[in-house]
């Protein structure tokens, strides 16, 4: 199996191999078709297994088939802790190398004046900690509602650090009609439970080491 074979597009596939990825990881393999296809996902595979570039790299594809008048946020990647932010926004930097495609990441120590200069800006893809996004959006700075596609990153650590409630803020404000994917590194029974009531029909991957 290679990038090829799971119909990614040149752009991306010639970004990733100059950052040294050769195949796909088994989560990547399995996960990316059905992203492509628009379907929701639950994403279930060890730390160090590859889910950024599981989810990263089909959403720059669907983002780059239609680009709508609008300028309001496309994508929302939910995250847990600023360093967490700070290696998506790295990773997303050298997947969409050759795309025309802009980010912004939101996260505690960034100045608010600074994130609403950017967000004045187009932003196809916003990577955000719960926390720092409620402290903007509470001064009605984001505009969540033409949200196309929506990720919980490392579900499992935002439900440990409590953050279940102000994730349930955020996807009240995006629209209902979205393609929506969990990734976690382990599937504690509160979260699947929140995942059946959130998600749509969704695909359930679980990448098991020893099997
Ligand atoms: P996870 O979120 O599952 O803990 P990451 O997405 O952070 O894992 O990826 C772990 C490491 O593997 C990162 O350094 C990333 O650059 C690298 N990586 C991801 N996909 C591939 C791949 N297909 N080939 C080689 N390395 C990869
Ligand atoms: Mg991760």
């Amino acid at each position: 199996m290679n990038f090829k074979n799971l119909n990614l597009i040149n752009p991306i596939i010639r970004a990733v191999t100059e950052a040294g990825y050769s195949k796909p990881t088994e989560i990547q393999e399995i996960a990316i078709p059905h992203i492509l296809e628009g379907k929701d996902i639950i994403g279930c595979a060890k730390t160090g297994s590859g889910k950024t570039a599981a989810f990263a790299m089909p959403i720059l594809q669907l983002l780059k088939r239609h680009t709508p008048e609008h300028k309001e946020i496309r994508t929302l990647i939910l995250t847990p802790t600023r360093e967490l932010a700070m290696q998506i926004e790295e990773d997303l930097g050298i997947y969409s190398k050759y795309l025309p495609l802009s980010q912004l990441s939101i996260y505690e120590g960034i100045s608010t004046g600074s994130l609403l200069a950017a967000l004045r800006k187009r932003v196809d893809i916003l990577v955000a900690t719960p926390g720092k996004l409620l402290e903007l959006d509470n001064q009605r700075h984001i505009d969540l509602s033409k949200i196309e596609i929506l990720v919980l990153d490392e579900a499992d650590k935002m439900f440990d650090l409590g953050l279940v409630n102000d994730i349930k803020k955020i996807l009240k404000q995006t629209p209902q009609k979205r393609q929506a994917l969990f990734f976690s590194g382990t599937m504690p029974i509160s979260l699947k439970k929140f995942a059946e009531t959130t998600l749509n029909n969704p695909v359930n991957i679980t990448i098991n080491p020893g099997a």
